[in-house]
């Protein structure tokens, strides 16, 4: 039996490689296979080359920026080509996440002793990095976890930095002390406390500025996280935090950066870096087993990394605000509407546009949000939050979506003018 069902599964392997060798020719079977070679298009679920379409969910052209809700971003035609690359061997994962950290480390000439771990995102690389100072490379905490039993349990936070991601500190088992001053720090810290943390983009809301808060933890001897998940641009933000002192800093790979959704960056100091990856996968009974980052992540993150180094950054800015005058251009023709430009100091750090309009045009920003929403193709651009009018950004717009969106926008203004 067990004989027979090896001779049918040869001879079906036998069968689908004759087939595959007459597609791709002889040799080519599983490289062909991840190339268009013009002989054979690879198809996703049809003909169109638009798989989403295929299954049934349109597309949608991107204002609002590197979403997570939307796909983060879009991948550079090399990147893709370098993760299929990784796809086609297997490899220690251990070993392999050692030597980007190392290559993260030169890339990013990061200070001494601080190295890098890709991680499943920023999110991901939060809760490892809080993981990994609650254990050490303590066995029995690290399967103990989220039961801080005999580790300490507690981190500082600002109030005004509480957002929806410190979920993956409370993951671990602590408790978030909130503080608003440093008054308030000094009373918080305690032999239980494990770690400060902060919110990169909330910098300006907190009282504590983010040179202080470093500064302070050195003074207590507490180790400090900074996540700026979505803080590049500008690049400089890779090290500045690590130059300032902070002993674990987060990033998402899949946003500006342009990597994978699925990867992100945990920087920081070798020995937490090292306790990350113990508490996280391919490491079994471990709290972080469930943010599994695959090979061609792990590869795609250190690919995206040197890919966005190389980048022109201010000719990007350029481009990203060049877009956003064209469509401006447009608008600004239909009386009653008018636009302006501006940059957020932090988090989307990129070129935005206000677009407004007065009672000539009898439309909430919702209605216009949701009927571009409805258009084909379909556009997300974000209405209200107590902003008049549309805010839009054009750093995830694909070649030609500008005139598209410009197109669109104009029509459902004019169509609505008094
Ligand atoms: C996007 C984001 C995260 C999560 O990053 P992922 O890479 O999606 O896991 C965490 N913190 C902040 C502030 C973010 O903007």
């Amino acid at each position: 039996m067990g004989l027979q069902l090896n001779w049918n599964r040869r001879g079906f392997l036998g069968t689908a490689a004759a087939v595959a060798a007459s597609i791709f020719g002889p040799g080519k079977l599983w490289a062909g296979a991840a190339k268009v070679n013009g002989t054979a298009a690879v198809t996703g679920f049809g003909q169109t080359g638009n798989v989403y379409d295929e299954l049934g969910v349109p597309t949608v052209i991107n204002c609002e920026g590197t979403m997570t809700m939307l796909g983060g971003s879009i991948l550079r035609p090399e990147l893709e080509a370098v993760m299929a690359m990784a796809g086609r061997h297997f490899v220690s994962i251990p070993a392999l996440e050692v030597a980007a950290g190392k290559r993260i480390s030169e890339m990013l000439k990061l200070p001494d002793g601080y190295s890098a771990l890709v991680t499943s995102g920023a999110a991901a690389a939060i809760q490892s990095g809080l993981a990994g100072i609650l254990t050490g490379d303590n066995e029995s905490f690290i399967r103990q976890i989220p039961d801080l039993t005999g580790m300490k349990s507690e981190v500082i936070i600002q109030k005004s930095h509480r957002n929806p991601f410190d979920h993956q500190l409370r993951n671990t088992g602590i408790k978030l002390v909130e503080v608003e001053t440093r008054d308030q720090v000094r009373q918080a810290v305690s032999d239980r406390t494990a770690m400060m943390h902060f919110s990169n983009f909330a910098n300006a809301t907190g009282q504590i500025k983010v040179d202080e808060w470093i500064k302070l933890g050195k003074q207590y001897n507490i180790p400090c996280m900074n996540d700026a998940a979505a803080d590049t641009p500008p690049v400089s933000h890779l090290w500045d935090y690590a130059n300032m002192g902070y002993d674990l800093i987060t990033f998402s790979g899949g946003k500006a950066m342009r990597g994978p959704q699925c990867a992100g960056l945990l920087i920081g100091r070798k020995d937490l870096v090292g306790y990350a990856l113990l508490n996280n996968s391919p490491n079994e009974d471990t709290i972080g087993r469930s943010q599994k980052v695959g090979k061609e992540e792990i590869i795609g993150m250190v690919k995206a990394l040197e890919l966005y180094l190389k980048e022109d950054h201010d000719a990007l800015t350029r481009e990203w605000q060049a877009r956003l005058e064209r469509i401006s251009g447009e608008l600004t023709k239909i009386p009653g509407v008018s636009t302006s430009f501006f940059t957020p100091d932090i988090a989307n750090h990129v070129p935005h546009m206000q677009i407004s309009w007065d009672s000539r045009v009898p439309l909430e920003s919702k209605q216009v949000s949701q009927m571009l929403r409805n258009s084909k193709p379909s556009i997300v651009i974000g209405g209200g939050e107590g902003r008049p009018g549309l805010t839009m950004c054009s750093f995830m717009l694909q070649p030609g979506e500008d005139k598209i969106v410009a197109e669109q926008l104009s029509r459902v203004l004019r169509e609505h003018s008094a």
